[in-house]
Order: C-alpha cells, then structure tokens, then sequence
C-alpha cells in the first residue's frame, strides 16, 4: 500500500472523484436546521417525507405555535416522531433568544455556539456539528459513523470517541467552511457508493490508499 494519505490529500482525492456535493441536500437554512434533527436514526428519504408534511415555507414562528401532538403526527413518517417533536421544540425555544434569525446566531463564537446546542434536548455532538457546519457558518469535522468507518479501513490510527476522533481530524485539516462542508458530503456519498457495510474495494477510488483495500486486493492474486 503507498503512503498514508494526509486529510487534506484524502479529500482531493474524494473530491476529484465525486466533484462538489454542494449540501445539504434541503431548500433552505432553517429546513437544514429542523432536518438535522429528523435526520437522527433514520435515512434521508423519510427525512423528505416528513419536510413535505411541514411544508416547504414553514417558518420558525408558527412551529413554536404548533401543538406538539400536532408536530409529531406531521413529521412520523422520520420515525421516533414524538421524541423528534419535542426536541425540535426545545431546539425552537433556543432559537427564538435569536428571533429565530440564522444571521444572529452565526454572529456567536463557534466554542459558546457549541455548548449552547448542546445543551438543548436531544442535540448531541454530530446534530450540534451538522447546524453549524451547514447553517450558521462554523467549519468543523463531522465525525459520524460513515468517517470512523472509511477512516478505520483505510487505516488510520483514530480515537473512538466522537469528540476525540473529531479534534484529531481537525489538528491537520484546514478550518475552511466549504472544504469541511464538501469533505463531510464527500464521506457520506463514498460511504453510499463504496464504503458500504460490505465494502466494495475492486472498483473503489480509494483502493491504492487504502488498507482495507490492499489487503482485499492482496488476497486475490
Ligand atoms: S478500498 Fe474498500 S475499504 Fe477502502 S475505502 Fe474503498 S471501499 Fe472502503
């Protein structure tokens, strides 16, 4: 296998092969923010589901006035809705110390912004990341399942943990918003395309860089 590639060198790679992401896949900033909440523990696409029951304009202001019950019969379709429903109006109660405007909370120093997310209900490391990261403007590395995967494979030494591996990553890879916005992309669509549970190494970008790959490719001749 050649030499370990560093972050920085691992995500030209990926961005050279997939191109600009361009995420996240909603319409709008406060669609990303309510759908980093419904995404948990469910894919996309029910995700879609439940933002098509809200309605593509809705606004901050009259989802602080919906009736819980209300809000999670809307949103069912991205499963745990109750528990979803009640996080997002925790979360909702935090935003309106903003008056609900993005602008004002990306004025917030990126250390304090963390905490205040995570002290909301049901926001935890990689739903706090993901609002910073895609709506309120604060470069950061997501360090879900998807990168502690394609990391440990391709044979990086990292902490297990999410905070740790997270500050690891980022100790070497630029504090640039877009780039820390196209490599998390970047992860997730290697992850859906290659990277799966079962990997599939033979035709894989990453198969000279990777340990994993090498290995698998070693075994057949
Ligand atoms: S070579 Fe295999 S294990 Fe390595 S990144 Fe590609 S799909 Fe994943």
């Amino acid at each position: 296998m050649a030499e370990k590639l560093s972050y920085t060198e691992l995500y030209r790679k990926l961005y050279q092969y997939y191109g600009p992401q361009e995420w996240w896949p909603s319409t709008s900033d406060f669609q990303m923010l309510i759908s980093a909440i419904l995404v948990q523990r469910t894919n996309w696409k029910n995700v879609e589901l439940a933002l098509t029951n809200l309605g593509e304009d809705i606004k901050a202001g009259e989802l602080i006035q919906m009736e819980e019950a209300v809000l999670a019969e809307k949103i069912r379709p991205s499963g745990f809705y109750r528990m979803k429903a009640k996080k997002i109006k925790a979360w909702l109660h935090w935003f309106q110390k903003y008056s609900f405007h993005i602008k004002e909370v990306q004025k917030v120093d990126q250390a304090v912004l963390r905490k205040e997310l995570l002290a909301i209900h049901g926001i935890g490391e990689e739903t706090a990341d993901a609002m910073m990261l895609y709506a309120f403007d604060k470069p950061g590395f997501i360090a879900d399942n998807y990168a502690m995967r394609l990391f440990d494979r391709i044979g990086y030494c990292l902490p297990k943990t999410y905070h740790a591996f997270k500050t690891e990553v980022e100790k070497t890879f630029p504090h640039d918003l877009e780039m820390h916005q196209e490599f998390h992309a970047l992860i997730v669509e290697h992850g859906k395309q290659y990277c799966k549970k079962t990997p599939l190494c033979e035709n894989c970008p990453l198969v000279s860089v990777c340990r994993m790959g090498s290995e698998k490719t070693n075994a057949l001749i």
